[in-house]
């Protein structure tokens, strides 16, 4: 039957289905429409963020590079004493130090980001790589009079060795700096298929209201405080992206003026052959 010849016998009908159809089509206009809108508005937060970063970065570059070359500047005046040169000197050198934690967080956000591939599993003993970054960052704790604790068992454990020392770093070296007195603690629990790591500090904790920012890149509760301990802002968010390219993520809990504890977990790969298997 001809389309005309249809038109007339079942019009009705095939008004009906007509608007039937046109129904299905303008509901997934909407759907695209909304897809696309959300989409927009995806890029539009990409965008501000990546121009909140770049206007972070500048700000945290020129402060101590203004600093720098004033102290440089100053260290040439003819009526200086030598106590007076040796601050200045010193001054420049510590800013020279924030400049240099600045440009290795940043290549290592840039190399986490655009290089996915990076993580490179392999089973390790975690107490090896626990004392390794507990001997290196004691004499920091010591000279704060704290008491850094890592009495841990044997377990492997399958990770990237190199980036989990990072996450280590940053985690016992935070709970250093923000802690003025007590201990740091850093303990390893088996849980399952998981070991958990977590690291414990007796110093001042961390407000409600800031805990879900501490991982965003520059977020800082004290800003001085923090660039006074060297920080960048940018440790926690190195973190975050390293567990997450694990398939893991870091968690913290604290009590404002008590303490503070950050942990993560690892995929338990057994125990070394030499070590006797220990209570979880
Ligand atoms: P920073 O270089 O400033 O230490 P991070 O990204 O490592 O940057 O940490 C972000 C902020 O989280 C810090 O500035 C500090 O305010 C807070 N913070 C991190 N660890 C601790 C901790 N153990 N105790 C109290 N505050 C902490």
């Amino acid at each position: 039957a001809s389309k005309v010849a249809d038109g007339r016998i079942t019009g009705r009908i095939r008004i009906n289905s007509r608007a039937a159809e046109f129904q299905d089509v303008a509901e997934s206009l909407n759907r695209a429409s909304d897809a696309f809108r959300e989409k927009i508005e995806e890029l539009e937060r990409l965008t501000a963020l990546q121009k909140e970063f770049i206007g972070n970065v500048s700000h945290e570059v020129r402060n101590p590079i203004f600093a720098i070359s004033g102290y440089l500047e100053a260290l040439g005046t003819p009526s200086l004493t030598d106590d007076m040169r040796k601050r200045y000197a010193e001054k420049a050198l510590i800013n020279l130090e924030r400049l240099q934690n600045l440009f290795n967080d940043l290549i290592e956000i840039a190399r986490l980001e655009y290089r996915e591939d990076l993580i490179n599993r392999s089973e390790f003993d975690l107490k090896d790589l626990v004392n390794e970054v507990s001997e290196m960052l004691r004499p920091k704790a010591e000279k704060k009079g704290l008491d850094l604790n890592v009495d841990i068992p044997r377990y492997l454990v399958s990770a990237d060795r190199n980036r989990i020392r990072q996450v280590l770093v940053n985690f016992i070296d935070n709970a250093i700096a923000y802690t003025d007195e007590g201990s740091v603690r850093c303990r390893v629990q088996r849980r399952l298929d998981k070991v958990r790591i977590e690291v414990v500090d007796t110093g001042k904790g961390i407000d409600e209201e800031h805990l879900s920012r501490i991982f965003d890149r520059f977020y800082r509760v004290d800003p001085d405080r923090s660039r006074d301990s060297g920080g960048t802002g940018l440790g926690l968010s190195i973190v975050k992206q390293i567990l997450q390219a694990h398939g893991e993520h870091p968690h913290v809990e604290s009590t404002k003026g008590r303490g503070t504890r950050f942990w993560f977990e690892l995929p338990y790969a057994g125990v070394p052959e030499e070590a006797e298997p220990e209570e979880a």
